[in-house]
């Protein structure tokens, strides 16, 4: 599953690079945002990520649930003691969200335009930065 941001969950099919065959792991843990897309997306609640200190005390966890209307947040302190936070994450049924109803159509020949991409003046001489058919 892509879920990843920054691509660093990496899944060990063999086992040849920790030692337990299909394993997932970080494969670069000091790029990781922190953003726990991972941690809220696993099924099996295995992923573990530390959380900020302005939120969960040092040596405590944090361990997400999400459920198809609420999510629930599980504080492990560091003397056992566990607190639950539950907050619901929609307003409509599930799969009934149109990102994209009365929105435009993306025009794509006209992405080399720069009125139609800027407000202010660019320098048209280097396209390298945009896409070319
Ligand atoms: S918490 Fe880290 S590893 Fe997980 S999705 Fe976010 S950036 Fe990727």
């Amino acid at each position: 599953m892509y879920i990843c941001p920054h691509d660093l969950m990496l899944l060990d099919k063999d086992g040849s690079m920790t030692g337990h065959a299909m394993k997932a792991f970080n494969q670069e843990p000091e790029q990781c945002w922190e953003c726990y897309a991972c941690v809220k997306i696993c099924p099996q609640q295995a992923i573990e990520v530390r959380h900020y200190a302005d939120v969960v005390p040092l040596g405590a966890s944090v361990q997400p649930r999400r459920g198809s209307e609420s999510i629930m947040w599980t504080i492990k302190f560091r003397n056992g003691n566990r607190k639950r936070f539950e907050f619901p994450i929609r307003t409509t049924p599930e799969g009934s969200a149109e990102p994209y109803a009365n929105k435009p159509s993306a025009v794509f020949n006209e992405i080399d335009d720069h009125s139609v991409l800027f407000t202010k003046g660019t320098h048209s001489c280097d396209m390298s930065q945009f896409i070319q058919n």
